[in-house]
């Protein structure tokens, strides 16, 4: 509506009045009255009697606007009014010419300067003036003809010739129309004026007609004042210049030019430019080299610090705290045990009972850990994930989060081997333990039969007048759980766990995601000093500012001081469990420090991609002293195998090289197993397991060596080699592929044939092969039959299917893995 209301007045189509509403910016609108007529009142311009005079007879003439009778007296006056406004038309274009031929001569004043300036000068003065006295004497003819014109009507001499004109026909006929009339008139008139001040006519005339003097006024009005902003912000730039501040400009190795111009706050093109003066043609991401960058700096007047890239981690080194601010914490309590023998429920237990009876309609949030207190008032902080691997996993991360070890052991049940992988983990991290027999409750619970068990694998309880407290609890009943706990804090007591709340914080990560709805969220237990909201920090290779704090209960907090887990918000991405959090004090530091870690990781993935082989690991430990240590991750099938191995491992070694067993477990090589082999560039050793096909995948895009073997002797042989350097290259087993059990068939004469899908390579009858259920070698042996359909072959590729008997075994079972390989007879070196 507003868009054809807006055209219409530059139609002036109709002869009616007519109202039009007009938009303008902001939202504002008008109504106004469009008349046809109010077209012909153009503006007189110098030369256009005609025009000119045809309005007055226009106007004179119109019967149906003005009472008849003043007709000849009202165009007499229109006349002459028309007549001044052209004098004074050319009045102004005489003026402009003036100022143009000013403008000429300054110009050619400056170009005459060198030669004789003062004389130039004068000589502009008196042109100038004698153009002044010129205009004057004008401004003085025309002010006189005005006067002239406007007396004989009686009126006073100053007033607009538009107002002597309604003054004068007020007795005679009605005031309003004459008024609106001649307002219109004298806008029109007005009209030339302005174009003088550089706006378009052409544009504005109708607006000025239409809506009166204004809102064109105020807009003119603001176009100058920006003019003359413009012209003055001009004439201060070039005269004087800002105070140039000069800084300390932290250098490190290599720097690209943006940002060397960052650090020294100037302009990027001044750098490139700079650097180009000094024969360096570098664009603004090019990195340079750190002379070359003290160059530039010093040309600009800056100070050059150098600092190393890891410089930057040094606002983040540790400050010792004095003895006198600490203060006591909570300990933080890592649950761990075999599997099914009751972490999961004791650590539900322990938080049901507590909140329950603790805090009114607390809803607890798993947020990873959480917080209880016991009867007797100590404050303890769970940790909410069991079992040693995430304990491992962090603490290979660089963050020893626990303080003692509940080590979960099923009276029911013995000593498993992951209680005694827990066991040994807890003593490798030198944290204390206390035993808690579970599942008292059941009938065949043998609580006696957990601590003799336990005293072999060195943990004497104090039932058995040991130090190693132990606690007989249920978790189904919840007995015991109390006493439990204050074994607990009084074992928290003896260790005198201090820390000092008033300093920036610093934690551990114990989870992190992704969350879709809040962003990256960590929670973080925090180990020292106080987190609060709004602190600016840095998380492994991630960076934030505490945007909010949410404890285990889901409540926002404001602060989380020592031991305390909390949910952080605010964060530029996903750290990972164990990453340590450090409070800084900028947000440039906190920046800083996540790329520089985020860089380092990237050169060592790529520096432990090139080296993770047996030999280049060796080869690097004889190239570079610090490396001493070939560490290895072992995966078995049994426990028993997995233990023999790493006691062997440790007897390997001699003063300048051992070996150091990462992490040995039970079950297939998987992702996690690489993952850890990549951050310590050591191999994974498979013993008679497999990697599961996302492990091999993982292993082949990080460069990580896996090894497969069936004889402990083997593997040993090999790790010694490979310790002094003698392992030869060849690989002595070749997989040539693999097969799928689709179905097991009873042949008589022959006993069970497994109908196989060959999925990769080939299956080769004369090759061996090793029936693999769960990546865990059950068999190795050779093969009784080959068969594609009902012929014997030697050979079925890729994606064909075969029936398959092996000699002398036959549990194989539906969904097993067949692999096939070749041994390679090459002599190994010694
Ligand atoms: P986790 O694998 O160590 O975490 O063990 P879970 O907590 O999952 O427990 C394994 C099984 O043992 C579950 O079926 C529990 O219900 C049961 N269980 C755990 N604690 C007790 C207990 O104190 N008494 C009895 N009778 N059963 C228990």
């Amino acid at each position: 509506m507003s868009d054809n209301d807006g055209k219409k007045p530059l139609g002036l189509g109709g002869s009616r009045p007519s109202n039009v509403k007009q938009s303008f910016s902001h939202g504002r609108t008008k109504n106004v009255v469009v008349e046809t007529k109010r077209k012909r009142v153009v503006v007189p311009k110098p030369g256009a009697a005609k025009p000119a005079g045809s309005t007055g007879v226009q106007m004179g003439g119109d019967p149906s606007k003005r009472p008849a009778g003043i007709s000849d007296v009202e165009l007499e006056r229109r006349m002459k009014a028309l007549a001044m406004a052209r004098a004074r038309e050319s009045d102004e274009a005489a003026k402009r010419e003036a100022e143009e031929k000013e403008r000429a001569a300054e110009r050619e004043a400056r170009r005459a300067e060198m030669e004789a300036k003062e004389a130039e000068d004068r000589e502009r003065e008196e042109r100038a003036k004698a153009k002044a006295e010129e205009e004057k004497r004008k401004s003085e003819r025309a002010a006189a003809k005005v006067k002239a014109d406007a007396t004989p009507a009686g009126a006073d001499a100053s007033a607009l010739p538009g107002e002597n004109a309604v003054d004068r026909p007020s007795a005679a006929g009605p005031r309003k129309v004459d008024r609106e009339r001649d307002a219109r008139e004298k806008a029109a008139k007005a009209k030339p004026g302005r174009e003088d001040d550089g706006r378009r006519a052409g544009k504005l005339t109708l607006n000025d007609a239409l809506t009166g003097r204004e809102g064109g006024r105020q807009r003119s009005m603001a176009a100058m004042k920006r003019k003359q902003d413009r012209a003055r912000a001009k004439a201060m730039g070039g005269s004087a210049e800002r105070e140039k501040v000069f800084r300390d400009v932290a250098l490190p190795p290599a720097i690209t030019v943006s940002e060397l111009a960052n650090r020294m706050a100037e302009r990027v093109a001044d750098v490139v430019k700079a650097l180009m003066q000094n024969g360096i043609m570098a664009t603004q991401n090019q990195s340079i080299d750190a002379d070359t960058a003290e160059l530039i700096i010093e040309e600009f007047g800056h100070t050059v610090v150098r600092v190393s890239d890891a410089d930057v981690e040094d606002v983040i080194k540790q400050v010792l705290d004095d003895p006198k601010d600490l203060v006591s914490r909570p300990p933080i309590v890592t649950i761990m045990g075999h599997v099914d023998h009751g972490k999961t429920s004791l650590l539900d237990a322990i938080r049901n009972a507590k909140v329950v009876a603790g805090e009114a309609g607390g809803i607890t949030q798993h947020i990873g850990a959480y917080q209880v207190k016991t009867d007797s008032g100590s404050l303890l902080t769970f940790l909410d994930t069991p079992g040693h691997a995430a304990f491992t996993s962090m603490r290979s991360r660089g963050a020893q989060v626990t303080d003692i070890v509940v080590l979960v052991v099923a009276a029911d049940d013995a000593v498993m081997p992951q209680t005694i992988e827990a066991i040994n983990h807890a003593k490798a991290a030198k944290v204390p333990m206390i035993v808690a027999i579970n599942k008292i409750d059941k009938p065949s619970a043998n609580p006696d039969k957990v601590r003799t068990d336990l005293l072999m694998h060195e943990v004497v309880v104090e039932k058995m007048s040991g130090d190693v407290q132990d606690v007989e609890v249920s978790a189904l009943t919840g007995k015991g759980l109390d006493n439990l706990l204050e074994s607990i804090a009084l074992q928290a007591e003896i260790l005198e766990l201090k820390a000092n709340p008033d300093r920036a914080a610093v934690g551990a990560v114990i989870e992190a995601q992704l969350d879709v709805g809040r962003g990256p969220v960590a929670t973080v237990l925090i180990q020292n000093g106080t987190l609060r909201q709004g602190d600016i920090f840095v998380v492994g290779e991630q960076y934030g500012k505490v945007r909010a704090l949410i404890n285990d209960k889901g409540e926002r907090v404001a602060e989380a001081g020592p031991a305390v887990p909390v949910e952080v918000l605010g964060l530029n991405g996903t750290p990972e469990a164990g990453d340590v959090l450090n409070v800084v004090e900028t947000d440039a530091q906190a920046r800083e420090i996540a790329e520089y870690r985020e860089k380092a990781a990237k050169e060592k993935r790529a520096a432990a991609g090139a080296a993770t082989t047996l030999e280049q690991l060796m080869a690097n430990a004889k190239a570079n002293q610090n490396v001493s240590e070939l560490p290895i991750v072992v995966k078995a099938d049994v426990q028993g195998s997995a233990e023999a191995i790493v006691q062997a491992m440790e007897k390997i070694g001699n003063d300048e090289v051992r070996v150091r067993v990462l992490h040995s477990g039970v079950g297939a090589i998987t992702e996690t197993d690489i993952g850890l082999a990549e951050a310590s560039g050591a191999p994974v050793f498979g013993f008679n397991v497999r990697a599961n096909a996302t492990a091999r995948n993982s292993a082949n895009q990080k460069g990580v060596e896996i090894r497969y073997y069936s004889v402990i002797y083997d593997l040993v042989d090999d790790v010694k080699k490979a310790a002094s350097g003698l392992l030869s290259a060849e690989i002595r087993e070749k997989f040539i592929g693999y097969a799928t059990i689709k179905d097991v068939f009873k042949v008589s004469n022959v006993g069970k044939v497994a109908g196989c899908l060959v999925t990769e390579g080939v299956a080769r009858r004369s090759a061996g092969v090793r029936l693999l259920r769960d990546d865990v070698v059950i068999h190795e042996g050779t093969l009784k039959t080959l068969k594609r359909f009902k012929d014997e072959v030697a050979e079925v590729q890729s994606g064909q299917e075969c029936g398959m008997a092996f000699e002398n075994y036959d549990d194989i079972r539906p969904g097993d893995v067949i692999e096939i390989f070749e041994r390679e007879s090459v002599e190994r070196n010694l």
